[in-house]
């Protein structure tokens, strides 16, 4: 075996890697102090999400709200353009951030890209060690998954894809439930959108992550408790809740959002799972900004992987952070994976008595070893994760961050909370060309709405003729057709 060889073998094995390591130390350092609390994951187990801009800003459906900006929909679908720069922007994210991080494929509507074109945006992302996340409303059919997923020959390109997928009864436009009266209207939606994962499976053997979001406004807020239940029991991996807020396209804005809190969402999810969901363990970023929770769902029981009011859950997680942080586990060969954790515990022989011991409290909290392998015979065991994002308002948030850009703390209570949030943000995009990272709070409600003026006129939509314009149906494998009146020229 050559030399170079070995040192590569010896850096993919290495528990933690040295970019990782140095990418985490810098964001540590980075974060306001009110964030650097025992739980924090920021900078001792994750950089924090990425997600693109600017790559597809147009959306098929209407939503109120909406966090695109005015201009999004009179930009073109425009396949190079969103490869090119999906790839300049995961690069810079790899240089910046490290080799690995999950990151969201994000515009618009991402099935509006030609599945080809969505394939090319997702190994680019895959390229540079990005997890990627497409972000959907959920409202394509199984043939362009398929189209997606494999290549020309019919053979997987992916092992695994995730995406998320967006169904709300705010939402307006989706085939066969164009107008919801209520969020159970939409369950045959969200049923449909699963199970073409779990055929996907079936058919291909690929593996998939998914993610079922939902924006909360008042006037769907009491139905969270129910949605809540009903996907909990559909092949969802996460659920998480948006609360709205002022941003993108006042058009939008129906409602006052401010009336919906974290805390209020957080009360009706967990009425939904018909338990506590203790979430304090720990946090990526501001607690005003999220809440997550991770744990094993045995037949209707949640057990979480934490338990913040268990003294000794508390000391393993403060172990496994100190020791471990920063390992990847995913998008690496098996074997490799097996080397690195035989080196990690190896490194550090005593945590493996507390990992046993986290193991048993959360069988104990699912209903005993006897009822987790009886259920698991069933196909009743599966992992869920709870999440509430909580965006910010743009009236606070342009003005917070004009005053970070020229280091200056805010007077203002509500400015310098928005400042501590944004500075201890865990969502970042990349500006390759200015050489930053911002909040995706920042982007959409200060850098969208530039940003799309200016794309709109580098991709103008295509008229074919006066009064004319070209679309692409959600499906992404229609070729464009005219929609408008039309005229004789
Ligand atoms: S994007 Fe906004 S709401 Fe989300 S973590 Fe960052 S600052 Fe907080």
């Amino acid at each position: 075996m050559r030399l170079t060889t070995l040192r590569r073998f010896e850096l993919d094995t290495r528990p933690i890697h040295p970019e990782t390591r140095r990418a985490l130390d810098r964001r540590w350092e980075e974060l306001p102090e009110h964030a650097k609390t025992p739980g924090q994951l920021l900078g001792r187990s994750a950089v924090g999400c990425e997600g693109t801009h600017g790559v597809f800003p147009k959306c098929n459906l209407t939503c109120s709200p909406c966090y695109h900006s005015a201009d999004a929909n009179k930009v073109r679908i425009d396949g190079e353009h969103t490869v090119d720069n999906v790839t300049r922007q995961m690069d810079y994210l790899r240089a910046v951030r490290g080799p690995r991080a999950h990151a969201q494929l994000i515009g618009g509507e991402v099935s509006l890209l030609s599945a080809e074109d969505h394939a090319r945006s997702l190994l680019a992302m895959r390229a540079v060690g990005r997890e990627p996340m497409s972000m959907t409303h959920g409202d394509f059919d199984y043939d362009y998954l398929l189209d997606v997923v494999l290549d020309d020959d019919g053979k997987p390109r992916f092992d695994k894809v995730s995406f998320a997928a967006h169904f709300d009864s705010l939402m307006r436009g989706r085939r066969g439930a164009v107008r919801p009266r209520n969020e159970a209207e939409l369950n045959p939606f969200r049923e449909r959108f699963a199970r073409m994962f779990v055929d996907l499976k079936r058919d291909h053997g690929v593996d998939s992550y998914l993610a079922h979001n939902m924006t909360v406004t008042p006037s769907n807020v009491a139905e969270v408790e129910q949605v809540t239940r009903d996907v909990l029991d559909m092949p969802f991996d996460m659920m998480s809740f948006q609360p709205a807020a002022f941003i993108g396209d006042d058009r939008r804005w129906r409602e006052d959002f401010g009336e919906v809190t974290i805390d209020a969402v957080w009360e009706r999810i967990e009425a939904g799972a018909g338990q506590k969901l203790p979430w304090q363990a720990t946090q990526f970023g501001d607690p005003r900004c999220n809440r997550s929770t991770v744990g094993v769902r045995v037949e209707k029981t949640f057990a979480p992987v934490l338990d913040p009011d268990d003294p000794k859950d508390i000391a393993a997680r403060d172990r496994f952070l100190s020791h471990f942080g920063g390992m990847i586990f995913g998008g690496i060969p098996r074997h490799v994976l097996a080397v690195k954790v035989v080196r990690a515990l190896a490194a550090h022989p005593g945590d493996i008595p507390p990992l046993i011991g986290l193991m048993s409290r959360v069988v104990r909290r699912a209903g005993g070893a006897r009822k987790v392998v009886k259920a698991a015979r069933r196909g009743k065991v599966s992992f869920k994760t709870f999440v509430i994002h909580n965006f910010m308002d743009a009236e606070q948030v342009a003005p917070a961050w004009k005053l970070m850009e020229e280091g200056v703390v805010a007077d203002d209570p509500l400015l310098r909370e928005t400042q501590e949030r944004l500075g201890a943000c865990m969502y970042a995009m990349a500006h390759p060309d200015d050489g930053r990272l911002v909040p995706a709070c920042v982007q959409h409600s200060v850098l969208d709405p530039k940003e799309n003026e200016e794309l709109r006129r580098i991709l103008p939509l295509p008229t074919v003729r006066p009064g004319a314009t070209v679309t692409a149906r959600p499906s992404g494998l229609t070729p464009v057709r005219e929609t408008g009146t039309r005229t004789i020229v």
